[in-house]
């Protein structure tokens, strides 16, 4: 059985024969995904499926990574963090390391990027790459998985330089689009049903991670499933489940995030979070390894209510897993989870610790109403945000750009 076929079971084979079809003009072509790594990050994660099923659909696909030195990374970092709105310059001799490892990693991949009738960039690691394949012959498109919406400008606009020659850019929300000089596409990210983060599971697997860390799986639980991060706002949260317990004096809260250990702030953080919990019996601060999916799985589907409270968040892939689960979600009225909880209908979108407790007071009373925000939270992720659409849209993009 094909890999396209196990996501028929999730989607139906309507969609799946949708994908079969759209792909029809483009069998045989080569389309090239280049990025600057094969595993870590979300673009890595997406990737990992997206080539495979767009082979299985007749599409010859390659991934390329290209890959530099330690001034290399350092320069794309701050580009990364330049793009998210720090205002921290960089400096020229980085600059000319960006240019001259684009320029190096150009040469052993010029015939394939030349020859290929779609190249995808991810991001501003290989953004120069196309100013060394004078001889293209396909399509280029720039896909910025990054919150772009106020970019450091002296950054930009030495980026803007070497992507303004590509034939379209992808954002993932409007708000990050940046102003460019070729047709701008809106693609939003995606979730994959069939990994371990959001396969079913057996209820046996749930109430043994219950078990494990001492959750009560008869008593109501709030689950926030973030890095120890200010921007989450973990303390927010803490607030929130406090005013909540004066009218569900039964709620636990649990508070699961990395270890993070190596990250000075992370650790701080998470202090403030252990401080502010105090001595309260039922917040369970939960430090998980980074692959502990199927732990993730098992909060997310135990949960009555899925909270993700940022004060900033990109797109917020928590939250639309919390919802693939059947979980109505109370988020930060931030970023792309606007896009994602429906006020009113698939969750409420929250500004504050004390509207998040009344949403909570309301959702834990009214059980009827939970369920029913928790199934539409469900279809909206299954018409919106699986890896099926992501590739769907990938697909109409590339006919769009052929005509
Ligand atoms: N995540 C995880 N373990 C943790 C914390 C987060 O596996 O301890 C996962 C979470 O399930 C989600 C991703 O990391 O898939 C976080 O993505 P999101 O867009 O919510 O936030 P980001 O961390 O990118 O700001």
């Amino acid at each position: 059985m094909s890999m396209l076929d196990d996501y028929a079971a999730v989607t139906g084979s309507d969609v799946i024969a949708q994908l079969h079809q759209l792909a029809e003009p483009m069998q045989g072509m080569k389309v090239v995904h280049v990025n600057s790594t094969r595993s870590g990050g979300g673009v890595a994660e997406i990737l990992t499926k997206m080539v495979p099923l767009m082979r299985e659909l007749g599409i010859d696909t390659d991934w390329e990574i290209i890959s530099g030195e330690g001034d290399f990374y350092t320069c794309t970092k701050g580009m990364h963090n330049a793009l998210q709105g720090h205002r921290i310059p960089i400096s020229q001799q980085l600059l000319d390391v960006y240019a001259k490892t684009n320029a190096d990693n150009a040469e052993a991949l010029r015939p394939t990027l030349e020859q290929a009738d779609f190249v995808f960039i991810h991001d501003p690691q290989p953004a120069a790459l196309l100013q060394h394949c004078p001889g293209r012959r396909g399509k280029w498109i720039w896909r910025c998985h990054i919150d772009a919406s106020h970019p450091y400008r002296p950054v930009w606009r030495y980026l803007r330089e070497r992507i303004a020659g590509y034939d379209a850019s992808v954002f993932s929300l409007a708000a990050f689009a940046q102003e460019l000089p070729h047709p701008k596409y809106l693609i939003p990210p995606s979730i994959d049903p069939l990994t371990d983060k959001n396969v079913e599971l057996e209820q046996a697997e749930i109430d043994a991670v219950l078990e494990e860390h001492q959750l009560d799986p008869e008593r109501p639980m709030l689950v926030q499933i973030s890095r120890f991060d200010r921007f989450k706002d973990p303390l927010g949260v803490i607030r929130a489940y406090q005013l909540a317990r004066e009218f569900s004096p039964h709620l636990q809260l649990v508070l699961a995030g990395g270890g993070a250990t190596d990250d000075p702030e992370g650790a701080t953080v998470l202090e403030e979070v252990r401080a502010a919990a105090s001595d309260d019996p039922n917040i369970h601060i939960l430090l998980l390894p980074a692959d502990a999916h199927r732990t993730v799985n098992a909060l997310q589907r135990a949960a009555d209510l899925v909270i993700q409270k940022s004060l900033r968040e990109g797109f917020g892939l928590t939250v639309t897993e919390g919802m693939w689960k059947g979980k109505a979600v109370i988020g930060g009225d931030v970023g792309g989870i606007r896009l994602q909880v429906i006020d009113h209908h698939t969750g409420f979108l929250v500004n504050t610790p004390e509207g998040a407790a009344l949403r909570i007071r309301y959702l834990l009373h009214q059980p009827e109403k939970l369920q029913e925000m928790g199934e539409k939270a469900r279809s909206l992720v299954l018409e919106n945000f699986l890896i099926t659409r992501h590739l769907r849209e990938y697909l109409t993009l590339m006919v769009a750009l052929m005509n």
